[in-house]
């Protein structure tokens, strides 16, 4: 039984200079056949899973107008969710309107995810997006919801300590119960890597994540990049964390379904005309467990050690050099849980390849 679901919404107003998502600019007649053809990829693929949780990012879903926005809601009524359920819908500020929430809460929506990203006006000319007031822009979410995340973006080479933690500052006086903070990555094919841009050294990209674990301390930092009050930690993420399974609908999505990892085609031309699949990864018991691990690690609690036994009949503290690890402190164990020493949580990557 599938319990989670995520949904791409690849139309953008404008793109953001860091962007190597799934995206294309908003045209209203492409954004109207992709919800058609949406919903015909919905129909055939969804097995009539209760849901514990439905998840529709992008892109900018809350760029569609207003029409096309409730016709997104209206077909993803099509899920039967369990009584306890967490739906998310992701926001860009400037979209944040009484209309849309009223209509998000109309539809049973229970979690809103707002990019913020910065607000340093020079961060966000640097990033491509747009200023607006963001504190008047929650105040008007916290109407209708009170599970909110706002997603920041730091470790530009324009930014230094000083205002990151003025953004810190502001983040703390929102109030909201769930954070993500995001090391700002140069990627192929962004407008800043064609403008030659480099990562930050790495020495002050760490002082600055210490920077932030320090000032969200009032905060679960429950995963490298996520920080939550108690209750409020982003149950669908946790299903990829997890290493559970999840569908996944729209141009670019990415499902996994009975032992497969599948990707949709990136191409909207393709996908409106309803050709979907493009790549599927049939999982070997190795490859299961190179992904728990290097999911299960991301989460600072770690692995259950016995759901890992009883997932794949192996103890993982036998697996590969975790012994090593253990006795160089870089992995603990603790309540039955294995997890990332905190002091080396910023160079998981590092440690994982000690042993996938
Ligand atoms: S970062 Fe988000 S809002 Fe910006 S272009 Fe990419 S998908 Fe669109």
């Amino acid at each position: 039984m599938i319990k989670s679901c995520y949904i791409h919404i690849p139309f953008c107003k404008k793109i953001c200079t860091y962007c190597d998502f799934c995206k294309f600019y908003y045209n209203e007649e492409w954004a109207s056949k992709y919800l058609v053809s949406l919903e015909n990829e919905i129909k055939l693929k969804y097995n009539n899973d209760l849901l514990d949780t439905l998840y529709i990012g992008g892109g900018t879903p809350s760029s569609l107008d207003i029409s096309l926005f409730e016709k997104l809601l209206k077909i993803c009524k099509t899920f039967r969710l369990n009584n306890n359920y967490e739906y998310t819908i992701e926001f860009n500020p400037e979209d944040i309107n009484d209309e849309k929430l009223s209509l998000c809460k109309r539809y049973g929506v229970n979690r809103i995810s707002i990019g913020i990203e910065s607000f340093n006006k020079d961060n966000l000319k640097y990033l491509g997006r747009d200023y607006t007031n963001f504190k008047e822009k929650i105040d008007v979410v916290k109407k209708y919801f009170d599970n909110i995340n706002v997603d920041l973006i730091y470790g530009l080479e324009i930014e230094d300590k000083n205002t990151l933690k003025k953004d810190l500052d502001k983040i703390l006086e929102l109030d909201v119960p769930h954070v993500s903070c995001y090391s700002l990555m140069i990627e192929n094919h962004t407008i800043l890597n064609n403008m030659g841009v480099k990562p930050i050294d790495e020495d002050i990209d760490f002082d600055m994540y210490k920077l932030i674990n320090d000032k969200l301390k009032e905060y679960n930092h429950y995963e490298i990049s996520n920080y939550a009050k108690e209750g409020f930690e982003s149950r669908h993420n946790l299903t990829y964390w997890n290493n559970e399974e999840y569908y996944g609908f729209g141009v670019g999505a990415a499902a996994y379904i009975e032992d497969k990892r599948i990707l949709n085609s990136k191409n909207i031309l393709a996908y409106i005309n309803k050709k979907y699949n493009s790549f599927i990864e049939e999982l070997s018991k190795t490859d299961k467990i190179s992904y728990e691990l290097i999911l299960g690690f991301r989460k600072t609690k770690g692995i259950s050690i016995d759901d890992f036994y009883n997932k794949y009949n192996i103890d993982i503290k036998e697996l590969y050099n975790i012994k090593d690890l253990i006795k160089d402190n870089k992995l603990i164990i603790k309540d039955k849980y294995i997890s990332i020493n905190s002091d080396y949580l910023y160079i998981e990557n590092e440690i994982l390849s000690n042993f996938v």
